[in-house]
C-alpha cells in the first residue's frame, strides 16, 4: 500500500477533501462514548483491569499505628547524646504483630523490628548498624535526628481521605492500596463485550492450507490480543467471507451479543466488499478518510445498539488505528478516565521519509545511544503490510501532517508501547 497513492504535483500526500486529522476523528468518538452503566461488586482479587464505578473513601489511616521504618532501638530524642556516647539498657523487644506493651523510660530502649509498633515514650529509632551491643544494653555516638526512622500513623492516606476517584482503572498497585485499606471489594463497571471478526475470502484461519491468492487471517490475532490485554469480554466471530448473507449475519449476531463491535477489512472501496452495504442497511456508520498513515480509511459508528470501529484490512493499520482510536473509545466504554497517550521526544538517529499531508505513525525502536542517550530509529520497511516491522518495534514515531520528513539529530514525538499496551 506505501506507493499505492500516487505523488501529487505539490509532491504531498493526496489528502481528499473531508479527510479527518487523528485529533479531530478521535474526538469526534470519544465525544460519543460513554461507559457502560452497569456497574458490579467485585471482590479484590477479581478486580484487575476493572474501573472503579465510585470513589473509594479510607476507612482508615494507613500506616494504623506508629512504626519503625528499621531494625534496631527505639528511644527517647530527649536522651540521644548531644556530643559524644550515650548507653541505654535494653528492656524488651517490639516485633512486627507483636508489640511490647510497656513505656521507655530515660536511659532505656526497645529492641525493634521493621513494621514493628514503636513503644509509648520513644519517639525515635536508631539503625542496629549504628549501635554497638554490650550485653543488655547498647552504645550510640551523637548525630542521630529525633524522630528518625518512625513512620507517623496516616502518614501514607488519613482515614476519610478520597483514595482513588471513579474512572479509575485498577492495576497491581490500586489492588495492593485497597487492600491496604482493608477493603474486600468495590464496585466497578460491568466489562463491556466486544465481538470481533475478519472479512475477506482470501483469508484462512492459522493451520488450514492456503489456496491460490489466499493467505493468513493475521487481523484476529492482533485484535484478540489487543481486546484481551485492555480486559474486556470477548466473543470471537472467526473469519467472515464476502457474501452478503454472510456479512449480514455477522453484524446481526455480533450486535445482539456485544455492546461494541471491532472489524478489520472491507472499510475501502472494494468491489467484493459487502461490509459497507451491509453496514448502510443496519447502522449508522460513518466511512472517514483520516489524513494518517497507515489507517486511512476508518469506519466509525452503531450497529442495532453497538459501537462499531471497522478497521482497515492492512495488518499495520489494523494494529495502528485500534491503539490510536478503538483502544481509548474502549477503555471510555469500560468507565476508564481517558487521558492523551504519553509521548516523549527523542533525536532520531537517522533521517526519515515522509511527504507533507498526512501524519505518520512510523515504526520505531527507541533505546539508548553509546553515551546513554535515549535515541530512536526507523524499524526499516514502513508499509502497511510489513507485520516484521511491527513486531521489532517498541514505539510509534508520529510525524506530524506538515513535516517533509526529518534528519539525522531532529527531535521528534515517539508514542512508546509502553504507555498504551498495558492496562
Ligand atoms: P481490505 O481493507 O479488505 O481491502 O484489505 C486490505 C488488505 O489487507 C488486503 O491486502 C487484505 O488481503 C489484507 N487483509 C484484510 N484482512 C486481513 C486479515 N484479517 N489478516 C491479514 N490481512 C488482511
Ligand atoms: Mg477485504
Amino acid at each position: 500500500m506505501t506507493n499505492a497513492t500516487p505523488p501529487s504535483p505539490c509532491g504531498c500526500d493526496e489528502v481528499p477533501p473531508g479527510t479527518l486529522t487523528v485529533e479531530q476523528a478521535r474526538e469526534r468518538i470519544l465525544s460519543l462514548i460513554t461507559p457502560v452503566a452497569e456497574h458490579r461488586r467485585v471482590e479484590l482479587m477479581d478486580a484487575l483491569g476493572s474501573v472503579l464505578a465510585e470513589a473509594v473513601i479510607s476507612p482508615v489511616d494507613v500506616p494504623p499505628h506508629r512504626n519503625s521504618a528499621m531494625d534496631g532501638y527505639a528511644v527517647r530524642s530527649a536522651d540521644l547524646p548531644a556530643t559524644g556516647t550515650a548507653r541505654f539498657t535494653v528492656v524488651g523487644t517490639s516485633w512486627a504483630g507483636r508489640p511490647w506493651t510497656g513505656t521507655v523510660a530515660e536511659g532505656q530502649c526497645v529492641r525493634i523490628m521493621t513494621g514493628a509498633e514503636v513503644p509509648s515514650g520513644a519517639d525515635t529509632v536508631i539503625m542496629q548498624e549504628h549501635a554497638e551491643r554490650e550485653g543488655d544494653a547498647i552504645v550510640i555516638a551523637s548525630g542521630h535526628q529525633p524522630g528518625q526512622n518512625v513512620r507517623q500513623p496516616g502518614e501514607d492516606i488519613r482515614r476519610g481521605e478520597v483514595v482513588l476517584e471513579p474512572g479509575q482503572r485498577l492495576r497491581p498497585a490500586e489492588l495492593a492500596l485497597l487492600a491496604s485499606l482493608g477493603v474486600p471489594e468495590v464496585a466497578v463497571h460491568r466489562k463491556p463485550k466486544v465481538a470481533f471478526f475478519s472479512t475477506g475470502d482470501e483469508l484462512v484461519a492459522p493451520g488450514g492450507e492456503l489456496g491460490p491468492g489466499q493467505i493468513y487471517d493475521s487481523n484476529r490475532y492482533a485484535i484478540h490480543g489487543m481486546l484481551a490485554t485492555l480486559g474486556v469480554e470477548i466473543l470471537d466471530l472467526g473469519v467472515i467471507p464476502d457474501t452478503r448473507e454472510a456479512v449480514e449475519q455477522a453484524f446481526q449476531a455480533a450486535a445482539s451479543q456485544a455492546d461494541a463491535i471491532v472489524t478489520s477489512g472491507g472499510v475501502s472501496v472494494g468491489d467484493a466488499d459487502y461490509v459497507k452495504e451491509t453496514l448502510d442497511r443496519l447502522g449508522e456508520v460513518d466511512f472517514w478518510k483520516i489524513a494518517m498513515k497507515p489507517g486511512k480509511p476508518l469506519a466509525f459508528g452503531k450497529v442495532a445498539g453497538a459501537w462499531f470501529f471497522g478497521l482497515p484490512g492492512n495488518p499495520v493499520s489494523t494494529l495502528v488505528t485500534f491503539y490510536q482510536f478503538a483502544q481509548p473509545a474502549l477503555r471510555r466504554l469500560m468507565g476508564q478516565n481517558v487521558g492523551e497517550p504519553l509521548t516523549i521526544r527523542v533525536p532520531c538517529a537517522e533521517p526519515l521519509k515522509k511527504r507533507p499531508g498526512r501524519t505518520d505513525f512510523q515504526r520505531g525502536i527507541l533505546e539508548r545511544d553509546a553515551s546513554g542517550r535515549l535515541t530512536v530509529r526507523s524499524v526499516g520497511q514502513q508499509a502497511s503490510h510489513i507485520l516484521s516491522g511491527m513486531s521489532r518495534a517498541n514505539c510509534f514515531i508520529i510525524l506530524p501532517r506538515e513535516s517533509g520528513g526529518v534528519d539525522a539529530g531532529t527531535e521528534v514525538d515517539v508514542q512508546p508501547f509502553e504507555g498504551i499496551l498495558c492496562p
